[in-house]
């Protein structure tokens, strides 16, 4: 009776350790299956976070111009309030330039186009129709877009009807693209400030505006040096 009882002492404690391991090893299998999904999301949070950033970023008209209320300084580029008539950011006298939002109805709509059409295409097409208009009054509008389109193409375009109008006043906000983003508009910038340079040469040498002619100075100079 001895012999079979301890057997059985020894089977049972054997299913027990047995039991006892299953336990341990299902507990684990059990941890890991709640676990993994809070470990995924954890995962997923961080690989998201940095295109979530991305997706923010960039918007598509970087700021909303009013042309009913509001004008550009074709100077600095900044929005002013279209009854002034003198930029209260860089002080340039606007009264003999036409505000967009007070001339005719078409132009207008062309301007909002131009600024504000979800279309690129179509708002290159604005532009250079307002460029083909020659007026002064469209300085303000092709300012704008050279300074806040978000696509290359519609600013190249505006920079090179800057170009084309050849305002003094624009010499600045071609400066300004010089430091754009894309190199086709840092190209059309420098051709533009080339065809502006070129148009207004031939009155600075009738006028000789004091600070012109000191700009004038050193080839003066050279040419004087040269010929001694
Ligand atoms: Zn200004």
């Amino acid at each position: 009776m001895l012999f079979p009882l301890n057997l059985e002492k020894n089977l049972l404690r054997k299913l027990k350790l047995k039991v006892y391991f299953s336990l341990f090893f299902l507990k684990i299998i059990f941890l890991d299956l709640i676990n993994m999904p809070r470990y995924r999301n954890s995962r997923q949070d961080k690989d998201q976070s940095p295109y979530k950033v991305k997706q923010t970023a960039p918007s598509p008209i970087k700021t909303f111009i009013d042309f009913n209320t509001q004008r550009v300084c074709p100077s600095c580029g900044k929005a002013i309030k279209i009854s002034h008539n003198f930029c209260k950011f860089c002080g340039v006298d606007l009264s003999a330039i036409e505000a967009i939002g007070n001339s005719d109805e078409i132009s207008k709509q062309l301007a909002i186009t131009a600024a504000t059409d979800p279309d690129p295409g179509v708002r290159k097409e604005a532009v250079d129709t307002l460029g083909d208009f020659g007026e002064k009054k469209v300085l303000g509008v092709l300012t704008y877009v050279l300074l806040n389109d978000p696509d290359e193409e519609v600013r190249k375009e505006a920079a090179d009807e800057l170009g084309d109008l050849h305002h003094p006043y624009s010499m600045e906000v071609l400066a300004k693209a010089l430091k754009d983003e894309s190199p086709m508009v840092r190209k059309e910038a420098i051709e533009g400030l080339k065809k502006i340079k070129r148009k207004i040469k031939p009155e600075k040498q009738h006028k000789g505006k004091p600070e012109e002619r000191a700009e004038d100075e050193p080839e003066n100079k050279l040419k004087d040096e040269s010929e001694d």
